[in-house]
């Protein structure tokens, strides 16, 4: 599955190497609880999907410009819209902000540490590709899956989001050889895979195939042979 050409793989974070476990409308609810919210898990969830796609039409029509302030407002924002009714709601937001910062809150794909090893062992450049913000280091640094991945690309520290370009090209300097030889692994059909093309990458995404991508099902047909 992977062009002779690619010297450098890169992945995208969330849904594509690391899952909230447990979903992160559970860690609401149950925050929220704590701090005298009543609103049901169904509810958390709809209106988590809402704020969550609210603050990416926002980043849309600011030109995909941010920094690791923009993020936390992200943030605080779709916590302020979820859990409206606890009592104080910016210890909710400093807790949960807090608790997604931690390597336990999330889980890496299964197929990770496998192939990653072996990616590692076959010579590529390996990294990580993500929109997360910074907090995305202290996450990564505390799953030894993920050791192999030297590479961080954070959306808050190269001022532009995916799918924008600048990001993008942000990427491929980081890879140090041409786009045409740098893989993308993602899960977003926008944000990675139109993204990744439209600077010259390849690009593979996992679980869903759009009009121009190659698709793997899971993590491990990597390494397949075709
Ligand atoms: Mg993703």
């Amino acid at each position: 599955m992977i062009p002779a050409s690619v010297r450098a793989i890169f992945f995208d974070a969330v849904g594509t190497m690391i899952f909230p476990t447990p979903p992160a409308a559970d860690v609401y609810a149950d925050i929220g609880r704590r701090h005298g919210s009543r609103l049901p898990l169904d509810v958390i969830v709809t209106r988590f999907r809402a704020a969550f796609r609210a603050e990416e039409e926002f980043d849309r029509r600011n030109d995909l410009r941010t920094d690791e302030t923009r993020e936390v407002r992200r943030w605080r924002r779709i916590v302020g819209a979820v859990l409206d009714d606890v009592a104080d709601g910016e210890a909710v937001f400093g807790e949960l902000f807090e608790y997604f910062s931690r390597p336990s809150a999330w889980r890496c794909n299964p197929d990770a540490g496998a192939v990653l090893a072996e990616l590692a062992r076959r010579g590529y450049r390996l990294g990580l590709a993500s929109n997360y913000d910074g907090r995305l280091r202290s996450v990564a640094a505390g799953l030894p899956e993920l050791r192999p991945l030297e590479h961080l690309v954070l959306s808050s520290e190269v001022g532009w989001r995916k799918p924008a370009r600048g990001f993008f090209e942000a990427v491929v300097q980081e890879a140090g050889v041409p786009a045409g030889h740098v893989l993308f692994v993602g899960d977003d059909p926008v944000n990675d895979g139109e993204g990744a093309r439209a600077a010259g990458l390849r690009v593979l995404l996992l679980d869903r195939c759009g009009p121009y991508e190659s698709c793997i099902v899971r993590l491990g047909d990597l390494l397949s042979k075709e």
